[in-house]
């Protein structure tokens, strides 16, 4: 690991990004992507020829005002089409890089994409889809309106994903993301953000192993999905824009027809992703995912109330437990698979 914070150690950078095909790519920083957010490591990863993993931690922070210009070689390979970037939901990453420094990622395999898509792959039906909302939902709610759950699906975390992928090495650690921001950045900060660019190639070469990283279409999935807060930063208590579930309308190539605004995320969304007439008072213009923020949260309780308890500062509060009970709920899976019939 190597923390850049001079103009002479960005070169180092640059030099060993020149003929790479793919890095590793991953921000931390303050509510990163959201209003009011702030980039604080640019961490990138290159593959040696020794076939050892080198990580560069850039300090954002160091290289503001006169010296900004000495990012600019480090911005070009994250906008190119040539070099291939690999992270693990972007999202807020891409925002961030965006809406603070006009930067468009272009060429990004985003792996938590992947990793919805090779669901359908290992040839996951309805009942283990739904099985994965247990704990963001009771089970009596996915229970009573099965058809409403069908199309969506839950999130890995990254180490939930390496998890299930059988990817060893999945442990979280800790770091204070209100500390970012600070400096000196503690070590065990540095460590965490090498953790992550580590975990990222970890996985990243367990799914190409197991075939589910083949062709292009990922890569237009991930800019679609990286692509969401396009528009403007998300507000950091926007339920509907911040949350565990995967977005409707990300992996489908083409969406035929007319499309419909959702009144919760505010997407144009094909009708499919919309209970249909019949049962549209139960979705009340809502899409799928966004009629399930609700069931969880309450309509609007949060988005008006002004305080965060839906999102903390971890997205990924809504499925830790998961991780914990990993076992359990592959445990539990018959029972909950009984509640069907
Ligand atoms: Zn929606």
């Amino acid at each position: 690991m190597t923390l850049c914070s001079s103009p002479e150690s960005l070169d180092a950078v640059i030099r060993a990004l020149s003929g790479q095909t793919h890095v590793f790519l991953d921000c931390e920083g303050r509510t990163l992507g959201e209003v009011g957010g702030k980039l604080s490591l640019l961490n990138l990863g290159v593959m040696r020829q020794n076939g050892r993993l080198q990580t560069f931690l850039i300090d954002v922070l160091a290289f503001e005002g006169a010296r900004s210009h000495n990012l600019t070689p480090i911005f070009e390979v994250l906008r190119s089409e040539q070099v291939f970037k690999v992270m693990f939901d972007g999202r807020m990453d891409a925002s961030e890089l965006l809406h603070g420094h006009g930067v468009q990622l272009r060429n990004v395999l985003d792996l938590q994409v992947a990793d919805i898509a090779s669901r359908e792959k290992r040839g996951q039906n309805d009942n283990r889809r739904l099985q994965r909302l247990i704990g963001f939902l009771p089970q009596h709610e996915i229970t009573r309106n099965r058809s409403l759950y069908l199309q969506v699906e839950k999130l890995n975390s990254l180490e939930s994903a390496m998890v299930e992928h059988g990817v060893p090495g999945s442990s979280k650690g800790y770091v204070d993301h209100s500390r970012w921001l600070q400096r000196p950045l503690q070590q065990s900060a540095l460590q965490y953000a090498a953790n992550d660019i580590h975990k990222i190639c970890l996985l990243y070469s367990k799914l190409v192993q197991k075939g589910y990283i083949t062709n292009a279409t990922l890569i237009r999935q991930s800019a679609r999905y990286l692509a969401l807060h396009a528009s403007a930063r998300p507000g950091g208590n926007d339920k509907y824009k911040r949350h565990g579930l995967f977005p409707l309308a990300i992996l489908p190539e083409a969406n035929a027809g007319s499309l419909v605004r959702c009144g919760g995320c505010q997407r144009g969304l094909p009708a499919s992703c919309f209970a249909q007439s019949g049962s549209i008072n139960r979705t009340n213009g809502f899409c799928f995912v966004c009629r399930a923020i609700d069931a969880k949260s309450g309509p609007s309780s949060v988005a008006t109330s002004g305080h965060r308890t839906f999102y903390s500062r971890n997205l990924y509060d809504d499925f830790e437990d998961l991780d914990d009970n990993f076992e359990d709920f592959n445990d539990n899976f018959e029972d909950f698979y009984d509640g069907f019939y």
